[in-house]
């Protein structure tokens, strides 16, 4: 065979669903020698990672770290050690992810109801009450920022609402950990699972989570083993814990990755980077607005940092996606689902999170449009984003 030349792909600006771009920051730490995941050096990492992670989730929670694997694996930790065969779970689906969470459930054995909603929209606090009386479920599902359609639930009763049944509530903030308010603590959250692709800003490879005590006390009163022996958290906190226990190698690149992007969280300061997101978003907004181009998501309840919006009516959804490719090197995401060929996904998230790639997304959705013949004014998406900005 010919040897396959060095690696050297065309630089890209990642503004889809993710992964985002990474912090050139991560990147460089990435480059660092490898430690033993046993090392005294390593093992004051692996502390530091996970006290900044508890900042981040703005939680308490001892067992919170990061799990081997993507956001997917962290959903299947969350679920199979709280549930055993034969539990209920009822879970919220007004997207993929509700509808992947569901598949995981089911597969782990759970007695599974679903509660929908139509995509683009939030479930009504009162809605899920009534779900919970009826079927009185060990475990509530529901994905916290739905990536496949940018609707933002709002968190702030649904704790109290489970605890009045007992219930343990599990929420998916792959999407919004680092983007938007993520409480563990204030919201009465007992199992989390987030990514660090998203609005973290590293590479997908590490997916992060933590149990409440409550949460912790399920796990250690099981009656049956946790189905996965690689995420049974009754034995990886062995390792994560004091004991320092081996149960599988950490993978130390990833979680020197994951150590840098929370110390850039933590400098910039999550209230600071909160405002940053929303108004990045309020500027793309405005933009797209000028440009004739509007939410798919209902108003009120649209993700700073996913931004799914309708495709105008006659504008070829690939060659837009493409020639965004093509000419400027920008990925953003195509619908999924109910939303395929209906929807654009613009991320902005973490480091992409920038006045600079929301002007140039504007300038070049321009040219695609008017390359589609649709009606724009010229320079009218730049010049809205431009206001915005210009209020300060
Ligand atoms: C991306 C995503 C996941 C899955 O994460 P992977 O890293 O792709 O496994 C789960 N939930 C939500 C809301 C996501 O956006």
């Amino acid at each position: 065979m010919t040897l396959p030349g060095q690696l050297n792909p065309a630089p890209r600006i990642l503004m889809g669903p993710g992964p985002s771009d990474v912090h050139p920051r991560v990147l460089t730490a990435m480059a660092t020698p490898l430690l033993g995941h046993l090392d005294p050096q390593f093992l004051q990492i692996m502390n530091e990672t996970q006290e900044m992670l508890r900042q981040t989730f703005q939680t308490a929670n001892q067992l919170t770290f990061p799990v081997s694997g993507t956001g997917s694996a962290g959903m299947e930790t969350c679920v199979v050690n709280l549930i055993e065969p034969g539990d209920k779970m009822l879970v919220c689906v007004n997207g993929v992810f509700g509808q992947r969470m569901t598949d995981v459930a089911q597969r782990a054995g759970a007695q599974v109801t679903t509660l929908e909603q139509p995509w683009g929209e939030v479930f009504d606090p009162q809605r899920i009450r009534e779900a919970l009386q009826q079927h009185r479920p060990k475990v509530l599902g529901i994905v916290h920022a739905e990536t496949s359609t940018g609707a933002w639930q709002p968190m702030d009763e649904l704790g109290k609402i489970c605890r009045e049944f007992d219930t343990l509530l599990l929420l998916d903030t792959v999407t919004s950990l680092a983007g938007v308010p993520v409480k563990l603590d204030a919201w009465g959250v007992d199992a989390v699972y987030s990514g660090t692709q998203k609005c973290l800003s590293c590479p997908p490879g590490l997916s992060p989570v933590s149990f409440s005590p409550r949460g912790v006390e399920v796990l250690t009163k099981r009656k049956t083993k946790v189905q996965s022996w690689y995420l049974d958290m009754n034995m990886v906190q062995r390792y994560w814990g004091e004991e320092r226990f081996y149960h599988h190698t950490a993978p130390i690149t990833m979680v020197y990755a994951l150590r840098e992007a929370l110390r850039l969280v933590h400098e910039e300061g999550l209230e600071a980077r909160f405002a940053r997101h929303m108004r990045n978003h309020t500027a793309l907004k405005a933009g797209l607005a000028a440009l004739g181009i509007t939410y798919a998501t209902v108003e009120g309840h649209q993700l700073p940092q996913l931004n799914a919006v309708r495709i105008p009516a006659g504008v070829d959804d690939l060659a837009v996606r493409k020639r965004l490719l093509s000419e400027f090197g920008i990925e953003i995401g195509g619908g999924l689902g109910d939303f395929k060929g209906k929807a654009w996904r613009i991320g902005l998230m973490g480091h992409a999170s920038r006045p600079s790639n929301v002007l140039l997304v504007l300038a070049a959705l321009e040219q695609c449009l008017q390359a589609q013949g649709a009606k724009v004014t010229a320079g009218a998406g730049v010049a809205a984003a431009n206001r915005i900005y210009a209020v300060g």
